[in-house]
């Protein structure tokens, strides 16, 4: 009789969002006059740029000819979009990274999951609290991380590192030393970011004690302050101890399109072996590339005209996150993130528990959020609402609560 990998059987549900479609059905079906405003999904909801659309059409179109037709990608992308990656996220920053150390892939999903196959089972992780659910569950599939405890959700093997109002929504470093590290900066979902030095503490940690960092950058196009790092490889010695990965999810709206990229150095090395020949091992055996049409779309983000149109697409987000943001502050809120990620986080009210607000904002504003806690238990007490929302619906909703 076969057996099945039993890990999964450990992975706790995740309810939050389906608790939270259960909860607004149930509202919206006791109370149709209402309308409901969503600030609680992390989806983008403005169109593909022109200069993308144009860019898909002609590839779309080269895929019709014989002689322009495009069968299998390379597994680790193609060229042009992996030096496009290279020269303008890397190299335009002063950052040493080749084209042929970055792996296309079809999104950091994928990525941020799969990543963790080429380490040992016996490796233990650190992650920040909240987090981004996917490091851990993950971990979790490949039995990485021990016993969960259901009464403070956490898992036995895993390190938690709280960022909270104590630490600045920062991590710090941790008393147990960790093999795998996992940051995400700007952070989904509190909003924060790191200084270039608090990241060159990290860097120059991970070095010392001979971990590795998984520098989620998904949400690094929406940094407008001067001393927050794009890239893990701005800091020095990041090249002997970081993978970064890539998304064009929200930078350029790619949630339904799908393409995200893997940045391996390659002198990081475990011994002799370095570990980009361990993922382009492990992506020529189980990837067949993204779409070369993607890929292509992909490129367009780095045209002049695309990088122009992105830019006013982030802008309008970010809008969004600034009247938020200053929308809860007159409320009367404790309020960070926002200001260099589309993610506002607030301090539930005194006594409120996150699911409480989340009641309380449904009811009373009609207005749709998540629950922090539903990030990890310092998530607790905390809210976060989103801005990809359009701007109407930003403005009323800010209205409403403003008027509770
Ligand atoms: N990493 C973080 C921190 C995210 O919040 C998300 C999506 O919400 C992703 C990765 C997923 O990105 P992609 O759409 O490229 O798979």
């Amino acid at each position: 009789m076969f057996k099945i990998n039993d890990n999964y059987l450990k992975l706790p549900g995740s309810y939050l969002f389906s608790t939270i479609a259960k909860k607004v059905n149930a509202y919206t079906e006791a109370n149709p006059d209402k309308s409901i405003i969503r600030l609680g999904i992390g989806d983008v909801t403005q169109p593909l740029a022109p200069a993308i659309i144009e860019s898909l059409h002609s590839a779309v179109d080269e895929m019709g000819n014989a002689e322009t037709f495009h069968g299998y990608a390379p597994d680790l992308g193609y060229e042009f979009l992996r030096s496009a990656m290279a020269k303008n996220d890397y190299q335009a920053r002063g950052c040493d990274i080749a084209a042929d150390e970055v792996f296309i892939s079809d999104g950091a999903k994928c990525d941020s999951g799969n990543i963790q196959e080429i380490f040992s089972t016996d490796n233990k992780i650190a992650v920040c609290d909240p987090v981004y659910p996917v490091y851990v569950d993950t971990n979790v599939m490949a039995g990485r991380t021990g016993i969960y405890n259901a009464k403070t959700e956490t898992w036995s093997d895993v390190i938690y590192m709280p960022c909270t109002a104590d630490t600045n929504f920062a991590p710090e470093l941790p008393k147990e030393t960790p093999d795998l590290i996992y940051l995400c900066f700007p952070n989904n979902p509190t909003g924060s970011t790191l200084t270039k030095s608090q990241l060159q503490d990290w860097v120059d940690y991970a070095n010392r004690v001979g971990a590795v960092i998984i520098y989620d950058a998904a949400y690094e196009a929406y940094i407008s302050e001067e001393d927050v790092p794009h890239t893990i490889y701005e800091c020095e010695g990041a090249r002997t101890c970081a993978i970064e990965l890539r998304s064009f999810s929200k930078n350029a709206g790619f949630t339904g399109v799908r393409l995200g990229a893997t940045v391996i150095p390659k002198d990081l090395k475990c011994g002799e072996v370095t570990l980009h020949s361990l993922w382009a091992r492990r992506h020529g055996t189980k990837y067949n590339g993204a779409p070369y049409i993607v890929q292509k779309a992909g490129e367009a983000v780095y045209s002049e005209k695309g990088r122009k149109q992105l830019k006013k697409q982030i802008a309008y987000y970010m809008n969004n996150a600034k009247i938020i943001y200053h929308g809860l502050k007159d409320a009367g809120y404790n309020v960070s993130g926002g200001v260099n990620a589309p993610y506002i986080w607030l301090e539930t009210p005194e006594g409120m528990s996150s699911w409480d607000f989340f009641d309380y904002l449904l009811e009373k504003a009609n207005v749709v959020g998540t629950p922090g806690s539903g990030f990890g238990p310092s998530g607790e007490g905390y809210f976060r609402l989103t801005a990809f929302g359009s701007y109407e619906n930003t403005l009323a909703a800010m209205e409403r609560i403003k008027a509770l």
